[in-house]
């Protein structure tokens, strides 16, 4: 691994997560043993969407590589590719120069429900590892392949066995068909608006989520991250067309398990459970999916 990690950093830029005054961060990284296993503090959105920028100009990027995003996080950006890659140049020319070697999490953490998803082993993603001790399992898509001479092929058994064993630890959840439970008039909506103090931090920290606001800043133009549950969201001369809370709540778990579920046919949501943790109030995500809508 740490060949490989020196033949990859001859093509890139070497990014990480590392441990960093008490938290998980990515910063630059001149060696694996600098990367850190755990999960970083924030998802790493900011490598593709910048959180405010100026869009009068596109700067060329540096091919990028980036060790030890977790697969939720890497989730989170193949999401996005179905909405803006392509269509957004800032996303796409970043997206398009940044290697992403994702780390399998060997157990559950706490909270997380990427296994509903089907997570942690993914089936897109450039460079897959399964760390065992002092065992590297890992999948390369074609492009990476000639980073992997000399190393052993494996079938893909191996990731077969850890994910089902992985689910016995972390039952999925019944996502199948939510889209048609779900229920536009559910109390859940008001039941949540009743707590939640429009802060933003659940679609700040999510990495599905990519809307962002437009405004002129002198003789810039600048782009900065949005949220949909925040009042100004979607207000125009004309007025709001979501001025309650509950209607901005409903808003964001249509468009996760409703709207994009019947667009892109995925759920716009990883399990990675990071808007769960930040929330200052608990509102989870989770009830969502498990609520009971049928008398509703
Ligand atoms: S669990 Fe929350 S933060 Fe994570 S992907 Fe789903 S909606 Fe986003
Ligand atoms: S993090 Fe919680 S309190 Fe803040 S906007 Fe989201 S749901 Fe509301």
């Amino acid at each position: 691994m740490e060949r490989v990690f020196a033949a990859i950093s001859g093509d890139f830029e070497t990014y990480g997560a590392v441990e960093k005054e008490g938290e998980v961060l990515f910063d630059r990284v001149h060696s694996l043993a600098e990367v850190s296993e755990n999960r970083s503090r924030y998802a790493p959105k900011e490598f593709l969407i910048r959180r405010n920028e100026n869009v009068l100009y596109l700067e060329e990027q540096q091919r990028k590589a980036v060790f030890g995003i977790k697969s939720c996080d890497l989730k989170g950006f193949y999401l996005m590719d179905r909405q803006i890659l392509n269509r957004d140049p800032f996303y796409t020319e970043r997206r398009n120069k940044t290697l992403f070697v994702n780390y399998v999490c060997n157990t559950p953490c706490e909270g997380g429900f990427c296994s509903s998803f089907g997570g942690p082993v993914l089936d897109e993603f450039d460079i897959q590892v399964l760390r065992e001790g002092n065992d590297y399992h890992i999948m390369a898509s074609d492009k990476y392949d000639k980073y992997f001479n000399g190393c052993r092929n494996d079938d893909g058994s191996y990731f077969t066995d850890f994910k089902r064993k992985f689910n016995t630890e972390m039952p999925p959840l019944k996502v199948d068909g939510l889209e048609s439970r779900i229920k536009w008039n559910s109390p859940i909506w008001k039941e949540f608006a009743s707590r939640c103090i429009s802060c933003g931090a659940c679609n700040y920290s999510c990495p599905t989520c990519y809307c962002f606001d437009l405004y002129d800043d002198g003789d810039e133009r600048k782009r900065e991250w949005d949220s949909c549950v925040l009042s100004g969201f979607t207000s125009s001369s004309a007025g709001n067309i979501r001025n309650g809370l509950d209607e901005r709540l409903r808003q964001r778990f249509y468009h996760k398990f409703v709207y994009f579920k019947k667009s892109k046919d995925e759920f716009l949501c990883t399990g990675c459970n990071r808007c769960v943790e930040d929330c200052p109030v608990g509102i989870d995500i989770k009830e969502v999916i498990t609520h009971d809508y049928s008398n509703e």
